[in-house]
């Protein structure tokens, strides 16, 4: 499984396209989401990221979150489900907790990363929130966030890729499928012969390419399929 901003829309989230409206709109995100833009002026960057992890604590997991982690107590070790949100909305919902996997391949607004050390730690509540944060090495912490010109974490990339090669089937729900790796990780489980299904309710750059497309919202369309 792979999933985009889509699929937390229901939730409240404002999909890459709906975020071009409101205050932050007159930013374009590789002006904040960038190591550049970081070392620029952290203070501004930690503000936004601060908004952001405030916002996705106030919204609920919704029906697609919430299927996907039965569909995982389901099968067990055999699910897969790599995510490009950052949101830690499939995590709430408790995927990666049944005997399946759960990848953040964009990492997650509700950690942060000691920039000395690497090692990551949950953020305090967002009253106690003081940016930018401070690991309990007494380092500064940047957002735990995959940024404009960065790899993606390479553990996560190849057990995504293994996982897509492998699949007998795969869907790919709620992401327009421009952003590296979505479309190839796609594309690989179909060149092994795998069905795979996209759940949009927009046509995307990959719907010519994949075995079938549910035209529904992510809870609808995953409650079809799996009645
Ligand atoms: P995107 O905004 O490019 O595409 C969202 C897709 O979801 C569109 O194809 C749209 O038609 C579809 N969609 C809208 N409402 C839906 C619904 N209710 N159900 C199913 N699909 C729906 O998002 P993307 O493909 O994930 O790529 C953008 C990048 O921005 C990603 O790298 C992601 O990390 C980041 N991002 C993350 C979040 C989040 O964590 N929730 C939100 C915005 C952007």
């Amino acid at each position: 499984m792979l999933t985009g901003a889509g699929i937390s829309a229901e939730s409240g989230i404002p999909t890459f396209r709906d975020a071009q409206t409101g205050h932050w709109a007159r930013f374009r995100p590789e002006d904040l989401a960038s190591p550049p833009a970081y070392q620029r002026d952290p203070e501004m960057v930690w503000e936004w990221y601060a908004g952001r992890y405030r916002d996705v604590l106030a919204a609920q997991p919704n029906e697609g979150h919430r299927l996907l982690a039965e569909l995982e107590a389901h099968k067990g070790a055999g699910f897969f489900l790599a995510t490009q949100n950052v949101d830690g909305l499939h995590a709430r919902a408790g995927s990666g907790t049944h005997g399946g996997t759960l990848v953040e391949l964009h990492g997650n607004l509700l950690s942060a990363r000691d920039e000395k050390t690497g090692e990551i730690f949950p953020l305090p509540a967002p009253e106690g929130l003081q940016t930018p944060p401070v690991s309990p090495n007494g380092n500064r912490m940047r957002p735990n966030i995959v940024w404009f010109g960065e790899y993606l974490p390479e553990a996560a990339l190849n057990a995504a890729h293994q996982a897509f090669a492998g699949a007998e089937v795969a869907l790919i729900i709620g992401t327009s499928g421009v952003v590296y790796p979505a479309a190839g990780l796609a594309l690989e489980a179909m060149a092994e012969g795998a069905t795979v299904i996209e759940i949009n309710p927009d046509e995307t750059e990959l719907t010519p390419l994949l075995t079938f497309s549910l035209r529904e919202k992510a809870g609808q369309g995953l409650r079809l399929l799996l009645e």
